[in-house]
C-alpha cells in the first residue's frame, strides 16, 4: 500500500499531469463559453433567419402517443456548430501560439566563421592559422578583439 501511495504520488507529481489536469479544466471552461455562444447567440439568430424556426422544436417523432421516442435533429445540428465553432477557435489559438514561436527562433545564430584578416577568406572562427593563405592568426587576434 505504501508503494503504491508514493507511486501514485510519482504520477501525480510529473510535470505533465499536471499540466494536463490545468488544460483539462481551461477546456472543461472555455467549451461552457463556446456552447453558450452558439446556443444563446449564434441559434437565435440561426432561427430568426429562417423565419423563427426553433432548432429544439426541430424533431421527428417516432411513432405516437403522449411521449413518442424524438429524433432530436436540431440540437444534434447545434452540437455539431459546437465543435465545429470550438475546432476552429482552438486552430486559431494554436495558429497563433505557432506564429509567435517562429518569431522568438528567427534570432540569427552566432557566427562560425570570421574572414581572415589578409586574403579574406571564410575561415572557422576558432581558427590559429589560415586554411587558405596559411597566415598565422595568433597576432592578428588582439587587434581583432
Ligand atoms: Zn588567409
Amino acid at each position: 500500500m505504501k508503494n503504491f501511495i508514493a507511486e501514485f504520488k510519482k504520477f501525480i507529481m510529473r510535470g505533465n499531469v499536471m499540466d494536463m489536469a490545468v488544460g483539462i479544466i481551461i477546456g472543461g471552461a472555455f467549451t461552457a463559453i463556446v456552447t453558450s455562444l452558439v446556443n444563446d447567440i449564434i441559434m437565435p439568430i440561426i432561427s430568426a433567419i429562417f423565419g423563427g424556426l426553433s432548432f429544439e422544436a426541430w424533431n421527428i417523432a417516432l411513432g405516437s402517443g403522449e411521449e413518442p421516442p424524438m429524433l432530436n435533429l436540431g440540437t444534434f445540428v447545434a452540437a455539431i456548430i459546437n465543435f465545429l465553432l470550438i475546432a476552429l477557435v482552438i486552430f486559431i489559438i494554436i495558429k497563433t501560439i505557432n506564429k509567435m514561436r517562429e518569431k522568438q527562433e528567427e534570432e540569427p545564430a552566432a557566427p562560425t566563421t570570421k574572414k581572415c584578416p589578409l586574403c579574406l577568406s571564410e575561415i572557422p572562427i576558432e581558427a590559429k592559422r589560415c586554411a587558405c593563405c596559411t597566415a598565422d592568426l595568433t597576432e592578428f587576434e588582439e587587434i581583432k578583439e
